[in-house]
């Protein structure tokens, strides 16, 4: 068989990112993630799409969605080019969930599930490796030494978008486009919601459990 197609879906904070790493660890396959994909090209030129701004900067420090053409076509290359995946952080509204649809087959669609006001006290207390993206919380999750990445002795840094304001309106942009993507899963043979809100461990003993019976 194929490697396995996993679509880890869940609210910003939820745990996606910290997650997804375990399961490309352990079911090899390739961690496809829109943010980070983005995050390395926030100053790409979109001019040519006659949209509201240039380049993605300006939505990603908004806390609003990029425009669907620029995820698609990143989403499509990236998986052509993977054996198997986790995709996370991608859909992020129904028109993006019906073209996935159009472009692959999925075993797996898990759901991380966590309460608001976690998720606030998550995203405003995460750090990023500014050299390789390791995952740290200043209280849930710290570094054995302040501001320094315990895998490669990185400065952490907070990401521009993980202030409280734009957090918020984060969430509001995912109740509002994403949540109805979970609706779209739901009731899939291939769909599982996890507790998102137990320890790192506790959530990755469920995740691995629902996928191993899936593929
Ligand atoms: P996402 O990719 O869904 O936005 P992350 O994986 O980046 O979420 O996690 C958000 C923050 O929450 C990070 O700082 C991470 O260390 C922390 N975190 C992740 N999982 C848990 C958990 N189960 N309990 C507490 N904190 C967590
Ligand atoms: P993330 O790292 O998943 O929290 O994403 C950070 C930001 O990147 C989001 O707030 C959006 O601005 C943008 N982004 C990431 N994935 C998508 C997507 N699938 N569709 C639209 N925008 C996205």
């Amino acid at each position: 068989m194929s490697q396995p197609h996993i679509l880890l879906l869940g609210p910003p904070g939820a745990g996606k990112g910290t997650q997804s790493k375990r399961i490309a660890d352990r079911f090899d396959v390739e961690h496809v993630t829109t943010g980070d994909a983005l995050r390395a090209n926030k100053d790409m030129d979109i001019s040519d799409l006659d949209l509201e701004h240039d380049t993605p900067r300006e939505y990603m420090e908004a806390g609003e969605l990029v425009p669907d053409a620029v995820v698609n076509e990143i989403v499509k290359t990236a998986l052509e080019n993977a054996d198997g995946y986790v995709l996370d952080g991608y859909p992020r509204n129904l028109d993006q969930a019906e073209y996935l649809d159009s472009i692959t087959e999925l075993d797996v669609v898990a759901s991380l599930d966590v309460s608001t006001e976690e998720l606030v006290d998550r995203l405003t207390g995460r750090r990023v490796c500014d050299d390789c993206g390791a995952n740290y919380h200043v209280e849930f999750a710290p570094p054995e030494a302040d501001g320094v990445c315990d895998d490669c002795g990185g400065e952490l840094v907070q990401r521009e978008d993980d202030t409280e304001e734009t957090v918020r309106e984060r969430l509001r942009v995912f109740e509002e486009n994403t949540q109805p993507v979970i609706d779209f899963y739901e009731g899939e043979e291939a769909f599982v919601t996890i507790d998102g809100e137990q320890t790192p461990d506790e959530v990755w003993a469920d995740l691995e459990a629902a996928i191993e019976k899936r593929v």
